[in-house]
């Protein structure tokens, strides 16, 4: 039987030993549902934000009968339900479990794997990385350590074109052109097979879990460790039986995400308003597709005929750059979380779109911003922002976000 999973508890400081932090990782999950002003919310974790048809029409029921009607989509392409009852959990669980979204409980935060979402669908890319992730995700789930992994730990899988290998993974895998695979793990930099590449990934989980267990300091991921602890990468992968060569740190390739639109002659790629789908809109995406991918730019790949893009827009999904709501996100702001100072989500209809990503923060948690370069636009009360931390009252957002668009940025 599915139960509600307790905070995984910090391990144990070596007397004065400083730690960085006092508590469990209290990350959302699927079977452990977070308070918010508008209810519960279940996060769902998505390998490479992969559903089946079937399980998106699972998970578009259970935003209407459990939920607020609506799937939020994270920066990780998670899916996200809100507005659910104190008490649905259970229900929730089985649902989930009943389409395969919920293959193991005691792992279900820890399945946090990015990968390239239109891999093996255009062309682009030197490897597919979606299989990659698959064989991770079933890695994961079968090694009973993994489960000690934090939720916010993550594994990126970039097939070479650059898009995903910037998003801040711990351990990232980028694909090479001649069959090999960098491996970065922070600061180095190791070059192996590409047939290794799962392995290699699972191994270091590991190896940070160790380092972490002997820091004592409650890291949740390698970033955290003191410089003493840093795992000896290079001995973990050699004890493992993989041959992986040290290479000097290499630039981090880095290509935009795809614009909305056709993804080649077999796919599409559509971005949901504020980073949220209605039912509705979940259904019609996944209509006549194999598969939907949803992607850290809060939108969704969808293997179907792009000639399905007319029919999608009239969903309200946005299907080209120049569409309205292109390139803009948000928090949740008022009234569904209590932190924020203002309802975000309402004044970033207004912004105008484009490339450059912009996101609407109702408080300096700045909670899912995007990676990258990207214009901030930062509540600082019921009428006042900051825009990339110029003051702006609320009734000059537009013009003040327009401008900002014709700035180069760096932040
Ligand atoms: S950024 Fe602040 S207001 Fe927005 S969701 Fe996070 S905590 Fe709430």
């Amino acid at each position: 039987m599915l139960a509600a999973m307790p905070p995984t508890p910090p391990p144990t400081p070596e007397p004065g030993e400083v730690r960085i932090r006092d508590r469990g990782d209290a990350c959302p999950g699927a079977l452990r549902l977070h308070p918010a002003d508008d209810g519960r919310l279940a996060r769902l974790r998505l390998p490479a934000g992969r559903l089946t048809a079937r399980q998106a029409e699972v998970l578009a029921r259970a935003a209407e009968t459990l939920g607020d009607g609506r799937i939020s989509i994270t920066s990780r392409g998670n899916a996200e339900l809100r507005g659910l009852a104190e008490d649905c959990g259970a229900e929730l669980a089985a649902l989930l479990a009943g389409a395969g979204l919920l293959p193991s409980p005691t792992h279900e935060r820890v399945r946090n794997i990015l990968a390239s979402p239109g891999a093996g669908l255009d062309g682009l890319g030197s490897a597919d990385v979606q299989l990659w992730a698959r064989a991770l995700d079933g890695a994961l789930c079968a090694e009973p350590r993994a489960a000690s992994l934090s939720g916010r730990f993550l594994f990126v899988l970039d097939d070479g074109r650059g898009d995903v290998a910037g998003l801040g993974g711990d351990v990232s895998l980028i694909a090479g052109p001649d069959g090999s695979v960098l491996l970065w793990l922070g600061s180095r930099v190791f070059r192996l097979a590409a047939a290794d590449a799962v392995r290699a990934a699972l191994t270091a989980a590991l190896a940070f879990l160790d380092a972490a267990e002997a820091a004592g300091n409650g890291a949740w991921r390698p970033h955290e460790l003191p410089e003493e602890h840093v795992p000896d990468w290079a001995g973990a992968l050699a004890r493992a039986g993989i041959a992986a060569e040290p290479v000097p740190v290499p630039p981090l390739p880095v290509s935009p995400p795809p614009a909305p639109g056709p993804l080649g002659d077999r796919a599409l790629h559509v971005l949901a308003p504020l980073g949220r789908l209605t039912a509705a809109q979940l259904r019609a995406l996944a209509e006549g597709a194999d598969e939907l991918r949803l992607t850290p730019w809060r939108g969704a790949v969808a293997t179907a005929d792009p000639a399905r893009l007319p029919a999608l827009a009239s969903y309200g999904l946005i299907t080209r750059p120049d569409a309205p709501g292109a390139g803009v996100t948000a928090c949740t702001g008022r009234p569904g979380c209590g932190k924020s100072l203002a309802d975000v989500r309402t004044d970033a209809l207004a912004a105008p779109p484009g490339p450059l990503p912009v996101h609407f923060s109702g408080c300096a948690r700045r909670c899912g911003h995007p990676h990258g370069a990207w214009i901030e636009v930062l509540a600082t009360g019921d009428d006042t922002y900051l825009v990339d931390d110029v003051p702006t009252p609320r009734t000059s957002l537009t013009a003040a976000v327009a401008a900002a668009r014709s700035l180069p940025h760096t932040r």
